[in-house]
């Protein structure tokens, strides 16, 4: 039953893989800890019915790719208090973003035939569409980080992003450095708290969690620049950011 105390939460997802829903999930005991402040009164996976009611929080995962998802996020932003962006998709504009139109109808073409009309408009950030009151980065998400965010959107209190880059996670990790070895990395100028998980696997940073605020892409590009061809560089950049702000200052 309802408690009318409780925060009011609606969990919403567009295009995606949904693979940020799957980390909230493996929250587990901090999600249950959660659910004593918060009623989840809407939430596709976790529920059979859904409320249309108003929301203190609307979580919102994905980008909307048709006219009707870009009508909905709007319906859902009339009806909520605070509307949240959780994972790339929604922040950036993400993984989907990375294909623009022509290339989209390239792969109509391949797949579907010649005849087949997409419906499809270009992946955009949330932002793009509607006010976000705050955005959750990652591809996916750390849930550690999203239930500290959570947990501060509870208790009122005020939203901030933890202050360091992707390269102090990865020092902390006793990592080498890429750009050393001369391979591209976008550490320097990416929002920490993913732990470094991608340069703990071997992979590149490339900035899933958003742009530090004050980052110095102008510097990193000056060394990327010394041994990297602007097609890598340009690779580097558009696998989250294809659709962000970011891309303007190359
Ligand atoms: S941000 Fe990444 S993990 Fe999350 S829904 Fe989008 S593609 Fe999936
Ligand atoms: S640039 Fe990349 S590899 Fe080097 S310290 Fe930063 S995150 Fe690690």
């Amino acid at each position: 039953m309802t408690n009318d105390k409780k925060l009011k939460l609606g969990l919403f997802d567009f295009t995606d893989c949904e693979g940020c829903q799957v980390e909230l999930v493996g929250l587990k005991e901090k999600l249950l800890a959660l659910s004593e402040r918060v009623d989840i009164v809407n939430w596709r996976l976790g529920q059979a019915k859904a409320q249309w009611e108003q929301f203190d929080i609307a979580l919102i995962e994905g980008t909307p790719l048709t006219p009707g998802e870009i009508d909905l996020l709007k319906i859902i932003r009339e009806k909520s208090r605070l509307l949240v962006g959780l994972g790339t998709c929604a922040t950036l504009g993400g993984i989907p973003a990375i294909l623009d139109k022509e290339e989209r109808q390239q792969w109509y073409n391949k797949i579907y035939g010649p005849e087949y009309e997409g419906r499809g408009v270009d992946a955009l950030p949330l932002s793009a569409y509607v006010k976000i009151d705050f955005l959750i980065h990652g591809c996916p998400i750390s849930g550690n980080e999203a239930a500290r965010i959570f947990s501060d959107l509870i208790n009122g209190k005020k939203l901030n992003y933890k202050d360091y880059s992707v390269c102090f996670e990865c020092k902390l990790a006793n990592l080498p450095c890429r750009l050393l070895e001369k391979k591209p990395c976008l550490g320097p100028i990416a929002q920490g708290a993913c732990g470094a998980i991608c340069l703990k696997g071997g992979s590149a940073c490339y900035g899933c969690f958003g742009i530090k605020e004050g980052a110095n892409v102008g510097a990193l590009l000056t060394i990327l620049n010394k041994f990297a061809s602007e097609e890598e560089i340009e690779n580097y950049f558009s696998m989250f950011h294809n659709k962000s702000k970011l891309y303007d200052h190359r």
